[in-house]
């Protein structure tokens, strides 16, 4: 267990399914983002392996030395962690949407209540409040040492979705969250803030993206050529139908 490295400056440094990364069954790809002077981490798990995520982490770097935590959305497999984040003295960083959600640990808006009543997560699961240091919106730039990272709007899975993009050595990289996954697939619940109109268009905003590479909240990474697997999920929103859904019943 611990930092599994994926390219230059891009580390796995939690999951809930990587044999190499895991941090608990229940969380998501946590990424880090370090190029030697200065980083962020994308997604910070559900809190359970915080500690492991956290280790992982002090692997490659000072953790002192990041700009602190992206967190995509507030399901609580990527959002969990934050007051954990927040406890290793470092900011974390989310969408106005995100923010107000984690300040109560709002279990409604979040769907957190309804994921643990079917058994996504423990019973005794919940999630714990966390003040967002920084409120991010499409066009933001994060700072991650030399690096310029930029954060996307990407609505539709559910409310305040950020995605977050890095150019970096010749690539653009898509740090995409629970809004795109290998094979072009997309991920839909029966929740109430899963919006198909607003995931289309956020889906065709991103074909129209030089895209080299899908690092996503779960499943296989995409390590080139990501376009063609975005342009797949596109182009079934464009005859008006859902692409193949990740989550399967
Ligand atoms: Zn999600």
């Amino acid at each position: 267990m611990g930092a599994v490295p994926l390219l230059d400056s891009v580390w796995l440094v939690g999951s809930g399914s990587h044999p190499d990364a895991l941090t608990d069954p229940h969380d998501c790809h946590c990424y880090l983002i370090w190029d030697g002077s200065g980083g962020v981490l994308v997604d910070t798990g559900t809190g359970l392996g915080a500690r492991a995520w956290l280790a992982a982490v002090a692997e490659v770097c000072d953790p002192a030395a990041l700009s602190g935590a992206i967190v995509t959305h507030y399901h609580a497999d990527h959002a969990g962690g934050a007051a954990a984040t927040r406890a290793a003295g470092l900011p974390v960083l989310a969408s106005a949407e995100t923010a107000a959600a984690l300040a109560t640990a709002d279990e409604s808006r979040t769907s957190l209540a309804a994921a643990r009543a079917v058994g996504v997560y423990p019973s005794d699961y919940r999630l714990a409040p966390s003040t967002v240091d920084r409120v991010l919106a499409g066009g933001d730039i994060v700072r991650a040492g030399e690096l310029d990272v930029e954060i996307l709007d990407a609505p539709g899975h559910c409310d305040g979705h950020l995605v977050v993009l890095l150019r970096h050595a010749g690539r653009t990289i898509l740090f995409s969250g629970d809004c795109l996954f290998a094979g072009g697939r997309v991920s839909l619940q029966a929740i109430h803030d899963c919006r198909l109109d607003r995931y289309a268009e956020t889906v065709n905003a991103l074909a129209g993206r030089e895209v080299d590479v899908l690092l996503p909240g779960h499943g296989e990474p995409v390590l080139r050529d990501a376009l063609v697997d975005i342009g797949r999920a596109a182009e079934s929103f464009r005859r008006l139908v859902p692409p193949p859904n990740v989550l399967t019943s």
